[in-house]
């Protein structure tokens, strides 16, 4: 039997995702060379701390605070340290030594992906970030390979599990924000500051990264219109509840197609009412799932965990046993291909549903009133809804009025919303959400 060769392999960081890297490395390296053809052999680990308390016990001798001189004798090398420095000077150093890198750094790629990707591309090496969007799922090879012969119209993805946390605690047991919040915290879906989280930023990164993949064009940060979810309140859920609605924090990229018949591509992430029959309202607790429409697949929908160190372990293993494969039997390295060169839309361009909360007088001809402004402004009513409320106090009655829009741009809406907010009949606009899924 020829003997298999041997491919260094360093590991920066050992947290929650490094630690079981590690392990899997150690335990099943008879398997991961069956599936590679060399042995991957864990030549160091560098972290902070060495005598850090870990999630798994690995060899003491393995671990390193040099990182720099770890890095220069690697011909794989998997980043989990996380942040933006001193990642990102590793991850290139190690692309000029000509070592595949693996990485699960989303805030990184967002905020500096070119810069990586153009260094991958230079060196011919291999640049692979699965674990950055949606942990497990396997949802970027997916994109990228499998539907490389089709052509993708719009993606859905629920790619934070904290959000969808509070999010599926607030409709499912009528909590407010922050009540469902501090339960995410208690429970650990919720880091101690949850603002990446709850302001939508970190989902907007994975949507810069799904966007880029899959309209072949590099879009960053700076191009994804974000909204977080600390505005959304337990009426809100209620009202969308009540109209057969869901809200979920989603990140959106979708091809758009102006009037002149030219192209681009909406990037955000957003609150957004969904049919409670679409399949992502279905996905409760801290999973996530991205939901796929192309040309000739239609529709697809890949489920998971977005999250956790054992989850996120197995895409980064994915990502090594493939990478380590490429330098076995050679050949060029694998990169997304930037053809599309579409342009990134501003969010006044995008054209949905939306969702209005109104807190109206109780008066005759308020409804035609409201009717006859959205008409004017060319926003054509699809569901409109009265309740109405008594102030046991004043005794005072109130309407509340649920309008449900057929497509509309947002530059239409805001007009409208504007002008319904100087009708006299009208004490507040309680809310403004966008529909998909209609
Ligand atoms: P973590 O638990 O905070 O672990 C970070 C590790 O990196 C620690 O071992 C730390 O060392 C080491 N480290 C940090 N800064 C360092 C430095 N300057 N020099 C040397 N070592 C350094 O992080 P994690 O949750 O495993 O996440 C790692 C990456 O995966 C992040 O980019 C994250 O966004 C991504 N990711 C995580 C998840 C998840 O579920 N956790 C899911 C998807 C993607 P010490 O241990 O000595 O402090």
């Amino acid at each position: 039997m020829t003997e298999l060769r041997t491919l260094k392999v360093a590991l920066l960081g050992c947290g929650n995702v490094g630690a079981q890297v590690a392990r899997i490395l150690i335990d099943d390296a008879d398997a991961l060379a069956a599936r590679t053809g060399a042995r991957l052999e864990l030549t160091g680990i560098a972290v902070r701390t060495i005598d850090a308390p870990r999630d798994v016990e690995l060899p003491r001798e393995l671990f390193t605070t040099d990182a720099d001189t770890l890095v220069k004798d690697a011909d794989l090398v998997i980043e989990l340290m996380g942040g933006i420095e001193p990642a990102r000077s590793l991850i290139l150093a190690a692309i000029q030594n000509g070592a595949c890198v693996v990485t699960g750094n989303k805030a990184l790629l967002a905020q500096d992906g070119p810069t990586l990707y153009e260094a991958a591309d230079k060196a011919g090496v291999q640049l692979s970030y699965e674990a950055a969007v949606a942990g497990a799922i396997p949802i970027l090879r997916p994109i990228r390979d499998s539907l490389s012969g089709d052509r993708i119209t719009r993606v859905l993805g629920i790619v934070n599990g904290t959000t969808n946390f509070i999010l599926d605690q607030m409709d499912t047991t009528g909590a407010q924000f922050s009540d469902a919040l501090a339960e995410a915290q208690r429970l650990g879906y919720a880091e101690a500051d949850p603002t990446a989280d709850v302001g939508g930023l970190d989902a907007a990164a994975k949507a810069a990264i799904l966007a880029s993949l899959s309209f072949h064009t590099r879009f960053d940060l700076e191009n994804v219109h974000c909204e977080g979810i600390t505005g959304v309140t337990a009426a809100d859920i209620a009202a969308a509840k009540d109209a057969g609605f869901v809200i979920k924090l989603l990140a959106i990229a979708e091809k758009l197609t102006a009037a002149d018949g030219s192209e681009g591509v909406s990037v955000r992430v957003h609150p957004t009412l969904l049919p409670r029959e679409h399949p992502l309202a279905a996905v409760h607790g801290a999973f996530n799932a991205v939901f796929v429409e192309a040309e000739n697949a239609g529709e697809l929908m890949f489920y998971g965990q977005g999250a956790g160190g054992t989850p996120t372990a197995s895409a980064v293993l994915g990502d090594l046993v493939s990478a380590a494969r490429r330098i076995v039997l050679g050949g060029p390295a694998q990169t997304e291909t930037t053809i599309g060169k579409v342009p990134a839309l501003p969010i006044d361009a995008v054209n949905t549903s939306y969702y209005i909360g109104l807190d109206v007088a109780d008066q005759p001809g308020v409804l035609a009133k409201i009717a006859q402004l959205f008409a004017e402004h060319g926003v054509s009513i699809e569901i409109m809804r009265q309740t109405i409320h008594r102030d046991a106090d004043s005794n005072v009655e109130s309407a509340e009025l649920r309008i449900v829009t057929h497509r509309a741009t947002e530059a239409a809406l805001a007009a409208t919303v504007q002008a319904v907010k100087g009708l006299d009949v009208i004490n507040s606009v309680t809310s403004v959400l966008r529909v998909e899924g209609v």
